[in-house]
């Protein structure tokens, strides 16, 4: 483990070192880290800045979208002055104006199944903070078969929802397809382009989400892994629920049928953040 640290750095992750459960091995690791995000949007923002803040040494941003303005309500790491620039490009340079010492790597790419296997198989723990179950099951499928750890949020309206997704790290650990089997029929599921969301929402879940990614990291903590939290804003309850794995599970059971990504071939998967 490389504890080669500047003045610098041990000034800026001071607060972190001062942690009996991080310290100067933890910060180290944090450092080792390769982290990719998926969807630079409303949960990928807060994400992205405080994985930056935090010192994750390299941080892969996969979107293939624009910013806009109808974005900006909830997509904290994009300005006014950005509208129109690639969102991994836009959302590279807010996490670098925070940390320089880090290192972004923006894909400007539509996740396909050409590319996801590849792209994932470069880091060590997948986010996802898109919005469209195309991409979710793609993602999902791929870090099973790559045998990645997944951090997965999802938000709608007044509700968010996160949970660990490491079959190939924890025994009886489930996937994501052992909570959803298959994608639900086109349309019955709104998006939140459709629905809306309160931007803060995606805020908490995002940064709820960064901090599962920190403890996977380090290794520190009860891993969400088997667990579900669901949180109502606007009861402003939280809960968890147990995951467990499904036996019969296509992707991750004894006698599972996906074994490659070609049933992702036809469909269209724009990364489509929330
Ligand atoms: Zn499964």
């Amino acid at each position: 483990m490389d504890l080669d640290f500047s003045e610098d750095e041990i000034r800026r992750y001071s607060r972190h070192i001062l942690l009996q459960e991080v310290g100067g091995i933890g910060q180290a690791k944090l450092k080792a880290a390769r982290v990719l995000v998926i969807g630079a949007g409303g949960l990928g923002s807060p994400l992205t800045l405080y994985l930056a803040a935090a010192g994750i040494g390299t941080i892969g941003i996969v979107d293939d979208d624009r910013v806009e303005l109808s974005n900006l309500q909830r997509q904290i790491a994009h300005t006014t002055g950005r509208i129109g620039v690639p969102k991994a490009a836009s959302a590279a340079e807010a996490a670098l104006a925070i940390n320089p010492e880090v290192r972004i790597e923006p894909h400007t790419v539509r996740l396909s199944a050409d590319n996801a296997a590849g792209l994932i198989a470069r880091y060590d723990i997948i986010c996802d903070g898109t919005d469209n179950f195309a991409t979710r099951f793609l993602v999902a499928d791929a870090c099973v078969l790559g045998r990645r750890t997944l951090v997965s949020a999802a938000v709608l309206r007044f509700d968010g929802q996160l949970s660990v997704f490491k079959p190939h790290l924890h025994e009886g650990g489930p996937c994501y397809r052992c909570l959803y089997p298959e994608p639900p029929p086109d349309g019955t599921v709104p998006t939140c382009s459709e629905a809306g969301v309160l931007g803060a929402v995606t805020g908490v879940m995002g940064t709820l989400q960064a901090t599962e990614v920190l403890k996977e990291v380090l290794g520190v903590g009860e891993s969400l892994s088997g667990r579900l939290l669901i949180w109502d804003a606007l009861a402003t309850r939280f809960r968890t629920v147990r995951l467990r794995r499904d036996p019969d599970c296509a992707l991750c059971g004894q006698a599972a049928t996906i074994k490659d990504l070609s049933q992702h071939r036809d469909v269209s998967a724009p990364v489509c953040a929330v």
